[in-house]
């Protein structure tokens, strides 16, 4: 074991929070060093295939404190820890300032709010290289450009294994270089290295029956270090059950064309979802990220299919940057047609009476607007439920995506790691996707990956060079 260079602070992976952190760090002076396992310099992470887009539950990061909490709140329903709500409402417009004076281009991409902030220039729509030199790629090798000019170190190939604790404090990292362990001694540790999400054996733990049947939605570089190394250093971790993603096509698990885009989010949204009995078994409304938590959670998660008609097909499934109609088809997805509903369910080897029985009361209640009395319920607030009465009808079986995991590591305002009783572990801060106590909770509330990694990032850095002195 080699006792390496000390310094004041490790940062522990170079995803956007690790390096927002390290560069601001860096910018004030503190003695930085990014451990990244990666061994290239454009090694994948999320941050670097990701769509761009910078907002906080689908509103623009710019737009004022109140706005963006009430947008948190409808989101995560009282899930949320309030300092970790604070800090998205007033951060991160700030840190997208920041980010900018960096370098980092940001354009406006279509009339969402959410994507008024989008990392330029934009993926392209289609295409496996959708990512190479667009947004999230020129995003890092901007930071590491900005990096090097400010004198931090960016370890490669540098796999951080354990925190290092003496007296209830930690005072650095056991890491794995060149195949050889080496010890990192650091007055301050960042944790960021992106969640648990590809990491079957956590999400057996915390998410899925069966993981290794949902679809890897991500650069699967995110193993749950990170989580593992905190909570054996008494970190507490939360809301561990719930991840972002989307409901995509059942073919996305062996062709590599149909993730992460086209995604089935409207279409099921829109539409109907049954099992392999023909029935419905969620409300179509919730939205995609909560349909893809429903689906994974299931005993199998194979066993689901979405079923729409003609006016669908041609309407919400053409809504999206990079739409199902065509994608889906093009890509090689199988969507099959039928032009009656019986003509479906012989397709699909569903039961006949039974699928048309559920489309026949799912259409009354439509039509009546009596959804909400359906079992279960069908919700209307968000999504339009739309009838399936309109040949051809369309169906095709689905699988969840997973792009994150929400939970993680309980941090406080400061981005400073919490043990179990809520207090500060010295020395140890986390930030980006391997945190916990923003998103999820039982409505499964979506924020926002870039924004809360940029943040989180960004306030670490700030308590640590504020707190240099003391
Ligand atoms: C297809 C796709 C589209 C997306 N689109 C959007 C979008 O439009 N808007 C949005 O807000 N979010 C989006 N996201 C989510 C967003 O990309 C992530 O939330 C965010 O980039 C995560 O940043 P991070 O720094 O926390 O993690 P990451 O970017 O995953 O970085 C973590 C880094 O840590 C490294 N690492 C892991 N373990 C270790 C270890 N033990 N030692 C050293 N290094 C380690 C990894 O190699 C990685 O480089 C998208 C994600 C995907 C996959």
């Amino acid at each position: 074991m080699n006792t390496a260079t000390s310094y004041e602070t490790l940062v522990v992976g170079g995803g956007l929070a690790g390096l927002t952190c390290g560069l601001r760090l860096a910018e004030q002076g503190v003695k930085v060093a990014i451990l990244e396992k990666g061994e290239t310099d454009r090694y994948l992470c999320n941050s670097r295939i990701c769509g761009g887009a910078f907002h906080v539950s689908y509103r623009d990061v710019m737009e004022s404190p109140d706005i963006l909490m009430n947008a948190m709140k409808g989101k995560t329903r009282g899930f949320s820890r309030q300092s970790f709500l604070d800090v998205m409402a007033n951060e991160p417009g700030k840190t997208v300032n920041w980010l900018k004076s960096k370098g980092l281009r940001f354009i406006k991409v279509g009339d969402a709010p959410h994507r008024r902030t989008t990392l330029a220039p934009p993926i392209a729509t289609k295409g496996r290289d959708y990512w190479h030199g667009r947004g999230g790629d020129v995003m890092l090798r901007t930071l590491h450009a900005e990096l090097k000019k400010a004198g931090a170190t960016l370890l490669l190939g540098t796999r951080a294994l354990n925190l290092r604790m003496a007296g209830g404090q930690c005072v650095g990292v056991e890491a794995e270089q060149n195949g050889a362990r080496v010890n990192l001694d650091a007055r301050n540790v960042v944790i960021s290295d992106g969640g648990f999400q590809a990491n079957l054996d956590m999400l057996k733990e915390y998410i899925s029956p069966a993981p290794e049947k949902i679809r890897q939605r991500n650069a699967q570089t995110a193993k749950g270090d990170g989580v593992k190394m905190a909570r054996a250093a008494g970190a507490k971790l939360v809301g561990m059950n719930r991840f972002y993603g989307h409901v995509l096509i059942q073919d996305a698990l062996t062709n590599d064309d149909l993730w992460p885009f086209p995604m089935m989010d409207e279409m099921c949204c829109a539409g109907v979802m049954v099992d392999t009995n023909g029935r419905r078994f969620v409300d179509e409304g919730a939205g995609g990220v909560y349909l893809a938590n429903h689906i994974a959670g299931m005993q199998d998660p194979l066993s689901t299919i979405v079923v729409f008609d003609h006016p669908v097909w041609d309407g919400p499934a053409k809504e999206f940057i990079t739409p199902a109609n065509p994608l889906l088809v093009t890509n090689g997805g199988t969507v099959h047609k039928a032009n009656t509903i019986t003509e479906l369910a012989q397709k699909l080897a569903l039961p006949a009476g039974a699928l048309e029985q559920t489309i026949a009361q799912y259409n009354a209640a439509v039509d009546a607007g009596t959804t909400a009395q359906l079992t279960p319920a069908r919700s209307v607030s968000s999504h339009k439920a739309w009838p399936v009465r309109t040949a051809p009808f369309y169906a095709a079986r689905l699988c969840a995506g997973i792009t994150y995991t929400m939970g993680g590591i309980a941090i406080d305002g400061d981005s400073r790691v919490l043990d179990a009783n809520d207090n500060p572990i010295t020395g140890l801060y986390a930030a980006g996707c391997c945190t916990g106590g923003l998103e999820g909770g039982d409505a499964v509330g979506y924020v926002g990956g870039l924004s809360k990694s940029s943040t989180t990032g960004f306030r670490a850095a700030e308590h640590i060079a504020a707190n240099r002195a003391r």
